[in-house]
């Protein structure tokens, strides 16, 4: 119950790494809000969340709308009163070779997974502010942040703006003992790239990439996130926290 009676937001937690760790802060006894567009899926969080004995609510929002973000943070407030936790990690990697990479499709990315997080982040520090909570921000970015990939020049540009938005965001967040840190997963098979992952000769390269071996699971990602969120990184922050079974320092 390393979160017990907290208040947590988990953007991007109606499927895949999202919802584990939605379930994990459930079970470690926080109050979470489900955020996502997909109800049906939200609402199936929200029961694994319930059985787990916790209490949640699955709110529709798309993140890279400010008056649905604001809005989803005035509900949390409404049934709970107070914010302590917010994971940003509602994603989109819609893999393209660069030179059919639209207009459109850049500023999807981009506004999903760089805008939505700056926008999140923003409403919901400027709440714990007010309260005075010292409250906790986790940025769900990448490898990719690091390295570039193919298909993925817009995602790897939007995952490497998160990491210095992130850093930017503890240097001014830190005075009001808000902590913000970044998990990097490596490859974690979900919705994201499950088609990728179909291919055998894809899924041959990447389970023989990690020294750890095979592709990461969702719940893999849910303990690092729980960490920052829990008391024992209290003097973490602007921390960029590698999660990828050691594929990123195996070069071969
Ligand atoms: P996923 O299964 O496709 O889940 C993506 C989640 O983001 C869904 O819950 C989706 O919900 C939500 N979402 C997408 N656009 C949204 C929007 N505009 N507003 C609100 N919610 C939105 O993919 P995943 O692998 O779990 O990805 C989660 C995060 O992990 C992403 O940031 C991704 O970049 C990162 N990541 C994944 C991997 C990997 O290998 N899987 C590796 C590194 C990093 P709705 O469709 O219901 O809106």
């Amino acid at each position: 119950m390393r979160l017990k009676g907290k208040v947590a937001i988990v953007t991007g937690a109606t499927r895949g790494i999202g919802r584990a760790i939605a379930v994990r802060f459930g079970q470690e006894g926080a109050r979470v809000a489900v955020v996502g567009r997909s109800e049906p899926e939200g609402l199936e969080t929200v029961r694994q969340i319930e059985e787990a004995g916790s209490e949640a609510i699955f709110i529709q929002a798309d993140v890279s709308d400010k008056a649905q973000v604001d809005a989803m943070v005035q509900k949390v407030l409404e049934k709970w009163g107070t914010i302590d936790i917010l994971v940003n990690n509602a994603g989109i990697c819609p893999f393209a070779e660069f030179l059919d990479i639209t207009e459109e499709l850049w500023d999807r990315v981009l506004d999903t997974n760089l805008k939505g997080y700056f926008l999140c982040s923003q409403a919901v520090a400027r709440v714990m502010i007010e309260k005075g909570v010292k409250g906790r921000i986790i940025a769900v970015s990448s490898i990719s942040s690091e390295f570039g990939g193919r298909q993925q020049a817009h995602y790897c540009a939007s995952k490497a703006g998160i990491n210095l938005l992130i850093k930017s965001m503890a240097i001014a967040l830190g005075p009001y003992g808000i902590t913000c840190n970044a998990v990097l997963p490596g490859t974690v098979e979900t919705d994201i790239n499950r088609h990728v992952l179909a291919q055998p000769e894809v899924r041959a390269y990447w389970e023989k990439r990690a020294p750890l071996g095979g592709i990461g699971r969702p719940e893999d990602i849910a303990g690092p996130v729980l960490f920052f969120a829990s008391d024992d990184a209290s003097w973490c922050t602007g921390s960029m926290l590698v999660v990828d079974g050691g594929t990123s320092v195996f070069l071969q």
